[in-house]
């Protein structure tokens, strides 16, 4: 009898193929339907009608088969989805795994899902659809534990990448970099100056900047950049938890700029961004967070406590 962890992976495996086909369709279609939901601070901050269609598939569907989990999604204004857009069977592959002893007794109430329908929106607008990936992460006791990754863009069918921490990740092979090589993959469309200074400060020898918290953590997977740096507030925990949870599967790490964990217990908005930023390694990842100037890990800090007290 799978557990409760299991069933909602393998739920949420065969809903993210199903939200990666509605964002293909409406690429394919020209109408995007965008608006800005960054109106009030004068920030454009894009949502499509691909964010919109694709959430209303997944929290549909896995509200219909689990409908008490809670479920944390980015995006507002989405419309009801009919019936036929729905998903009412899990992943029979992932049922086949066995779910790690001390995930087992997870009730449904112990997990939070966390939905980003399609990261990478602004690069999506702009054509580059291979740093659009569909992200469903399961935080269980304040920690991210299990995630998908969908990438609907990958050849035609799209690809699903799925992991579970303690069991290992399905559907990508991680690549081991030549040691001591620094490539650095970060934000195209959300620098700031102290993204730029840590990553100076690390002395990198490449910085590759690609859209989408997702796609990053996968270029780190594969072996294409070996961390992840995103020195400032930006992503939310709907960014993180499915990739973190999945670089963590395959015996990678990814923190905050403090190198410490970021806490998925509080489901409050005001947590919901990731405060004191990110960094996501393959491997050395103290060695990385060594690196990063004092000034920046105070100011961070010093953000969260005045947007969350
Ligand atoms: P990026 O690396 O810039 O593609 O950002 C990764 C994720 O964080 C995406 O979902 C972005 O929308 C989000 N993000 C990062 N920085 C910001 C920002 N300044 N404003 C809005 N969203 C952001
Ligand atoms: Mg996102
Ligand atoms: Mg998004």
């Amino acid at each position: 009898m799978a557990s409760n962890l299991m069933k909602v992976v393998a739920s949420s495996v065969a809903i993210a193929g199903k939200a990666g086909n509605a964002i293909r369709l409406i690429m394919k279609s020209g109408d995007l339907g965008v608006i800005d939901k960054a109106v009030k601070d004068g920030n454009f901050d894009p949502q499509t009608a691909a964010d919109r269609t694709a959430q209303a598939i997944i929290v549909a569907s896995l509200s219909k088969q689990f409908p008490d989990l809670l479920i944390v999604g980015e995006e507002e204004g989405c419309d009801a989805v009919s019936e036929e857009m729905l998903v009412e069977d899990p992943d029979k592959d992932v049922l086949k795994q066995n779910c790690p002893d001390n995930f087992k007794n997870l009730k449904l109430s112990d997990l939070v899902v966390w939905v980003d329908p399609l990261d990478g929106t602004k690069e999506f607008t702009e054509g580059h659809v291979e740093h659009v990936t569909v992200l469903i992460g399961i935080s269980a006791h304040g920690k991210a534990i299990a995630g998908v990754v969908h990438q609907p863009f990958f050849s035609n069918e799209g690809r699903t990448i799925w992991g579970v921490v303690g069991l290992g990740a399905f559907g990508v092979s991680a690549t081991v970099s030549p040691p001591g090589r620094r490539i650095i993959t970060t934000t195209k469309s959300h620098m700031t100056d102290n993204v730029q200074q840590t990553i100076d400060a690390m002395k990198p020898d490449k910085v590759l900047r690609t859209g989408g918290c997702g796609y990053k953590v996968l270029q780190v997977i594969e072996g294409i950049a070996d961390a992840y740096v995103f020195a400032t507030p930006g992503t939310k925990k709907w960014d993180t938890c499915a990739p973190e949870a999945v670089l963590i599967a395959m015996g990678g790490m990814l923190t905050d700029i403090r190198n410490e964990r970021i806490d998925y217990s509080k489901t409050a908005p005001k947590y919901f961004m990731n405060w004191t930023g990110i960094l996501g390694t393959a491997s050395e990842h103290d060695s990385y967070a060594s690196k990063i100037p004092e000034s920046i890990r105070e100011s961070l800090k010093m953000k969260f406590d005045e947007k969350t007290k």
